[in-house]
């Protein structure tokens, strides 16, 4: 089962950034890899997520909602999922004022 307890609560101000991230509406598959992906066809799909995610107008709230749910699974604020293993593991290791 799918833990949640990590998630917001389903209140509209902890999501509504989503309704204003640059890839709304675009095919998830841009931002999260198929089993096996690797090598050339894993780099350019990252650059192009990346790419999107540059523009985006919500990418420090993309971040920010990557890290304190510990999303690690495809391109969150512009970040891959080896800089998102790094953040999480920093931000356990200091975790800071809540
Ligand atoms: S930062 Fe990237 S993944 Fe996050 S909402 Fe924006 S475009 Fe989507």
């Amino acid at each position: 089962m799918t833990d949640v307890s990590r998630l917001p609560a389903v209140v509209a101000e902890n999501w509504d950034w989503q309704m204003r991230g640059a890839c709304r509406g675009m095919d998830a598959a841009v931002f999260f890899h198929f089993d096996n992906e690797r090598g050339l066809v894993r780099r350019h799909r990252e650059e192009s997520a990346k790419e999107i995610c540059s523009r985006c107008p919500v990418r420090a709230e993309c971040l920010e909602h990557a890290v304190s749910t510990e999303e690690t699974y495809g391109i969150w604020g512009g970040l891959g999922e080896d800089a998102l293993r790094r953040l999480i593991a920093a931000k356990r290791r200091s975790p800071g004022p809540e």
